[in-house]
Order: structure tokens, then C-alpha cells, then sequence
């Protein structure tokens, strides 16, 4: 196995992520790879051989109108039966969950305390360990330029640092990847979105939870070493600069405030901004493109590409080396476009 990536590791969305994980979704595909996922971050340690920063503290979605309570009761009906035992909360046990949270305005909430977060960099820098130690080789600074092909076959990867023949190619360029699809002549549907998040001083532990108030969709929790994170989307974000925005920062301080009064004077130290990569159905594109025969697509992650990427990527391999792959592949595949079954994920914050 070969990777190329074009700039360091963690340089693209990966390493720009806010580290979170749930299996509160409202599709039975999600919540069945977050599932896997989760099971896979917490032997990530004893497996690959390098801390994940893995911790399970729970995702609370705060509720506002009883018409989202109804809307969550049929997702959490369908999560418990899935195997994910989410619960709803009264105010007043969301109140004991989280003593320093503002609920003014609060009807009820979800929770399940299998969700957490884990530290992105720490993930991606395992993996690759474990790649290299396999044998596998990892290409920094190295641009995929184009394509050699015969028929319907592709049998070389030119790069900016010469030619590498190959057997199979996995195009996971991230929000990247259209272009490399269209060096083949095909076309896919993705669209990069604009997101930013920030990071505060570390401060002592008062956030064991992850909360997300489903007024602003914002996504707010506390590290392992105390600083806290937190991003929520701004409408009409398709702007080519990757640069952090005055209107973002006071947009979040202004929420943040109001839900933990306490973070008023709390240094940001840190802000960022990085692309969702959208497809229609909010879903990711994956397996052969177009007429190649060997040419995989693996992209279309939106915000939530982090979190399933552990089961994603296992459930994947096997489909390569062995052709063996679940019902859920047929979902994500890039010709569903021109079916159109689409089931949308209903869940999508940040
Ligand atoms: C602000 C923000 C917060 C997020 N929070 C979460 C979260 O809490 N939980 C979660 O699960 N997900 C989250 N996400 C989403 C998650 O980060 C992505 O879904 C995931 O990292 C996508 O991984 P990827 O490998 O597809 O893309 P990337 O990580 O972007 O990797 C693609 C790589 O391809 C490289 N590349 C591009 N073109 C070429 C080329 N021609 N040749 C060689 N290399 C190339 C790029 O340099 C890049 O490093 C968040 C995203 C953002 C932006």
C-alpha cells in the first residue's frame, strides 16, 4: 500500500476536526458504523499502539420546541433499536448531568454516554505508524498529478515526484477528490462547505459531556487536557479562503456565553477553519467510479467523516481484498445519483 498525500499529515480536514464521536444518528447505516467506530477508538490503544485521547463522555442534544421532542422520540426510538440505548432527559436531569448549563428555553434532551471525542492528530499519526510498520509506504509532499490508463484500467499514479504503477486506487482526496475524478474523466457531485471552530484556554474540568443545542446545532465539549472546543455552521459558507472569520468569533462567543455564563473572559486560543466536503444526501461516496474497473472512491464525509472513518475503512479493505461488503455499500455508492434512492441523514451539526 502506498498513500500520497500532498502536503503533512493531518493538513487537511482530518486534522482540523473537532474530535467527536456519537452514535445518536437518525439512519440505521450511521448508527451502525458509529457503533463500530466507537468500539474500535476504544481498543485503538491496545491495537495500534498510540493514546487516541479516547474518552466516553456522552453527546447531549438540548431540545427547544415540542416538535423537535416528537422528531427526537422517533430517532431514539430507532437508535434503541439498533442496540444504542440513548435516553431522553428531563430539564431537571439534564440540569444534574451538566450543573453550569444555562436551560433556559429547554424542553428535554437525548443523551447517551457511549459518545465522546478523542484526539484527531493523535489518530491519524497511529495509523500511519501501524501503516509503515506493515510495510506499507507514505508519501509526504507528494501531489497526485494525473492518471496512466489502459481501457478501463488505471496502471500508474503520476505525481509531482515521479510515476508509481499501481493495481488499485483509492481516490480520498477529501474535498480534493472531484478534481482527481475528473483527471479520469469522471464527474462527482461534492461541494467543499466552510467551517470554523475554536479552542479556549485549558481550564479545570467542568464539561464531562458534549453538548449540542439544537436551536444553533452548535458543538461544544471540554478536552481531556481542559481546553474547550466548540464550532457551529454560519450560513452561505462556500468561500475559497480557509482563513477564521471576526463574524464567526463573535457569532460563537455570543452562544457560548449564553449557555455556560461562565465562559464570558475565557480566552479563545486557537481558531480555525477547515471544508466539509457535502454530497446531496449528506451520505459519503464510496466503491468503483464511472466505467474503471479499479478506480475507488472514498470521500464525501461532510462532518462526520472522523468519527466513522475506523469502520469505514476496516468494512472497505475487506471489500478490496476479498470483494466481501454489506448491504450499506449499495447505499453509498456514487450511481445512486442517478437512481434516486437518497436516504438523508437528518442529524448533521457543527
Ligand atoms: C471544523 C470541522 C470540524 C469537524 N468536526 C468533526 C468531528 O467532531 N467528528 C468527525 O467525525 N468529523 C468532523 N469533521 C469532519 C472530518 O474532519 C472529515 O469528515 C474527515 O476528516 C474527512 O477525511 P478525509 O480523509 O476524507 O479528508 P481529509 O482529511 O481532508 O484528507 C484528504 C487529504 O488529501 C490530500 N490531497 C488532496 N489532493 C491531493 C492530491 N492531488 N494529491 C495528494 N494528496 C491530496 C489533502 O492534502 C488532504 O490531506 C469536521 C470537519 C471540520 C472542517
Amino acid at each position: 500500500v502506498a498513500i500520497f498525500e500532498k502536503s503533512h499529515l493531518n493538513s487537511g480536514a482530518s486534522g482540523r476536526c473537532g474530535g467527536g464521536i456519537r452514535q445518536q444518528w437518525s439512519t440505521e447505516d450511521n448508527i451502525d458504523l458509529m457503533k463500530e467506530s466507537a468500539r474500535q477508538f476504544a481498543r485503538f490503544p491496545q491495537e495500534v499502539g498510540f493514546n487516541n485521547w479516547f474518552r466516553q463522555g456522552g453527546y447531549l442534544f438540548l431540545l427547544y420546541s415540542d416538535d423537535q421532542l416528537a422528531q427526537f422520540e422517533k430517532i431514539v426510538a430507532l437508535q434503541n433499536s439498533c442496540g444504542v440505548p440513548t435516553r431522553i432527559l428531563s430539564v431537571a436531569e439534564i440540569r444534574r448531568l451538566v450543573p453550569e448549563l444555562n436551560t433556559d428555553g429547554v424542553v428535554a434532551g437525548t443523551y447517551h454516554k457511549g459518545d465522546g471525542s478523542f484526539f484527531p492528530f493523535a489518530v491519524v499519526w497511529g495509523y500511519a505508524e501501524a501503516i509503515r510498520r506493515m510495510g506499507g509506504r507514505i508519501h509526504t509532499f507528494t501531489e497526485v498529478v494525473g492518471f496512466e490508463t489502459i481501457l478501463d484500467r488505471i496502471t500508474a499514479v503520476e505525481t509531482n515526484r515521479g510515476k508509481f504503477e499501481c493495481d488499485i486506487v483509492v481516490n480520498a482526496c477529501g474535498v480534493d477528490s472531484p478534481k482527481l475524478a475528473e483527471f479520469v474523466g469522471e464527474k462527482l457531485p461534492n461541494e467543499p462547505e466552510k467551517h470554523e471552530i475554536i479552542a479556549t484556554q485549558p481550564l479545570r474540568i467542568f464539561l464531562k459531556t458534549a453538548v449540542i443545542p439544537m436551536d444553533t446545532s452548535l458543538f461544544v465539549t471540554q478536552m481531556l487536557r481542559g481546553e474547550v472546543v466548540s464550532c457551529v455552521g454560519l450560513p452561505k459558507r462556500q468561500e475559497p479562503n480557509i482563513k477564521g472569520s471576526l463574524e464567526f468569533l463573535k457569532y460563537i462567543s455570543g452562544i457560548l456565553c449564553r449557555l455556560f455564563p461562565r465562559l464570558s473572559g475565557v480566552s479563545i486560543l486557537r481558531h480555525w477553519a477547515g471544508y466539509y466536503d457535502i454530497t446531496p444526501d449528506t451520505n459519503p461516496i464510496l466503491g468503483p467510479l464511472g466505467k474503471w474497473s479499479n478506480f475507488y472512491q472514498l470521500s464525501g464525509f461532510m462532518g462526520h467523516g472522523f468519527m466513522m472513518a475506523p469502520a469505514v475503512g476496516r468494512r472497505y479493505a475487506e471489500w478490496i481484498l476479498f470483494g466481501k461488503h454489506g448491504d450499506w455499500v449499495d447505499r453509498f455508492r456514487h450511481d445512486r445519483f442517478e437512481k434516486g434512492k437518497l436516504d438523508t441523514e437528518s442529524m448533521i451539526i457543527g
